[in-house]
């Protein structure tokens, strides 16, 4: 599987904006975005317009490197999306709100969405009591979400649940901070979601 090796804060300076990839770090002055807010590279302090096509694929790179998907996989969820009910832009966001390794984030059992795959990956995590290791699973409402017990020991996972805890959870999770474990309650709407992010640029993209 391909993986992206550079630096996670030069996609932030890239795109312009904070994306959350580097777990405490990120809530810090260390950010690189509180230091050289300009993307990086020889050119990146020259300003130029961005065409309609440039607007729009920005816009894609963001949300996928904010959920740390590749474009073969971002590209079939937003397959996924257009096939369903609705508002296709609003469908992606709550599918990619929904991937197991997202939730896992928003719980707070990993510091970053990175983090809370490798976690995934590593069996720690059950659905509804089943042990589920695919990052890109998509959780359902009413689920619940949890530890195993070997893992709800790590100080690392305590310490990111704690810092997680500090900032609040989102009000589509409900937290049993002691017993390690979540519900997911319901997909979000739209107006729970940042409105820094514009989904309807992706579509349009991805309509041509
Ligand atoms: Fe982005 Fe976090 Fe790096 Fe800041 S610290 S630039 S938010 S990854």
């Amino acid at each position: 599987m391909a993986r992206y090796l550079d630096s996670k804060c030069k996609l932030c300076r890239r795109e312009g904006e904070k994306l959350f990839l580097k777990g405490e770090k990120c809530f810090s002055d260390k950010c690189a975005i509180e230091r050289r807010n300009y993307p990086p590279g020889q050119h990146g302090q020259k300003k130029g317009r961005l065409s309609d096509y440039g607007v729009q694929l920005r816009e894609k790179q963001k949300l996928r490197r904010i959920y740390g998907l590749l474009e073969k996989q971002f590209r079939n969820l937003y397959k996924k999306a257009d096939k369903h009910k609705g508002i296709t832009g609003e469908n992606l966001l709550q599918m990619l709100e929904s991937r197991l390794d997202n939730i896992v984030f928003l719980m707070g059992f990993g510091a970053s969405r990175s983090e809370a795959r490798q976690i995934v990956r590593h069996n720690s995590i059950l659905v509804n009591g089943k042990r589920v290791n695919t990052p890109s699973y998509l959780v359902n409402p009413g689920d619940l979400i949890e530890l195993d017990n070997k893992s709800k020991e790590h100080i690392r996972i305590k310490s990111s649940m704690q810092s997680a805890e500090n900032r609040g959870f989102p009000a589509w999770i409900e937290m049993d901070i002691k017993g390690m474990k979540g519900f997911y309650k319901n997909r979000p709407d739209r107006s729970d979601l940042p409105s820094t992010i514009n989904e309807s640029l992706v579509v349009e993209l991805y309509s041509k």
